[in-house]
Formats: C-alpha cells, structure tokens, sequence
C-alpha cells in the first residue's frame, strides 16, 4: 500500500511537470510555483536542520527552500519536495490540521509518509520517466552518468541516483558471479 501511494506521489509529479509545459530537461520548479503564484524564498542562513518549509496562511502559501549548502540540485530538489506538499492530495489539509507550517527534511532521509510522498512527488517532477529513460538510453549507466542526469534535471545527486536506478532498463545492482566465488 505504501509503495503504490509513493509511485502515485511520482507519477502525479510528472503529470504536473507535463501540464505546466515541460517535456524536457530541466523542469523548472521555480516557475511552476510562480505560475501557481506561491511565494518563494530562500531560507534563513540561522535556521538548521530543516531543508526547507511550506506555510499554508490566510489563503496564501509560501515555500522556502534550502540554500544552505550552496548546490543548485539540492536547492531544487528542495523545492520540488515542498511543491509535493501543495500538489499532493491529502497534504494541504494534514499540514493546515497541523497549524498550517511544515518543516521538511528532503532528500530520501526521512520515512515518514509525507515526506517520502514529497520526495517521490519531486523525483516525479523533476525527472519525468520518459525523459530519465531517454536520457539512460543515450548514458552508460554509471557514477559518471548519475552525476550528469543530476546536472541536467537540476536535482541532487541522491534523487538522480535513485531515480536513474527506478528508470533504468538494467538493475543496478553488484551482482556475485558463481566462478567468482572461492573455492
Ligand atoms: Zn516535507
């Protein structure tokens, strides 16, 4: 059950990706939350410990993201996780009974179920299947390629790095051949 929310969470970010008119790399999260006319802004140097927040007031949203670490990837993975909180159903309403403020954690690091869906939301957002598919098709899946896929998406390289692994035709795994094995 839990598996079929995130792969929605994924695929609900793609649809949005699609319907603000992005069908190829990089998919601006910036500019789909200027359309959606949320307010977004950099957040706080002092403020640790959080990614990025969405506050939900007086019919009004905002979204700050994390600048902290000074990587462009991050920044807009960061964003497309809080983006994943205003798209996503079911969201608005658990952070509004909440009192209206989330504080996020992105990046794959946290398991609590918004959180997650948020992350999948963005990997959905910013690497559409499609276009992660092509993009393996023409890369050699490898280090070199995760790195690349994250540069060209504008994402981080974990969220490349497991997306690439989701997308790809071959499993990404290290695979111990029988004559390999000692005697
Ligand atoms: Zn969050």
């Amino acid at each position: 059950m839990a598996g079929f929310r995130l792969k929605m969470a994924t695929q609900l970010g793609e649809k949005i990706a699609a319907e603000f008119g992005f069908h190829q790399f990089p998919v601006d999260a910036f500019d789909i939350a200027r359309q959606k006319e949320i307010s977004v802004q950099a957040k706080p140097a002092d403020v640790k410990g959080v990614s990025g927040a969405i506050i939900f007031a007086n019919d009004k949203v905002t979204i700050i993201y994390s600048n902290e670490y000074e990587n462009a990837g991050f920044e807009h993975f960061s964003l497309g996780h809080e983006l994943g909180h205003y798209f996503l159903p079911g969201h608005p309403e658990e952070i509004i009974a909440m009192g209206g403020a989330h504080m996020s954690r992105a990046d794959f690091t946290q398991n609590t179920s918004i959180e997650l869906e948020a992350d999948h939301f963005a990997s959905g957002l910013l690497m559409p299947t499609a276009l992660t598919r092509k993009f393996l098709s023409n890369n050699q899946v490898g280090l070199d390629s995760i790195l690349k896929l994250a540069d060209e998406a504008g994402c981080s390289c974990t969220a490349a790095a497991i997306r690439a692994a989701e997308c790809s035709a071959y499993p990404l795994a290290l695979v111990r051949l029988p004559e390999a094995i000692d005697p």
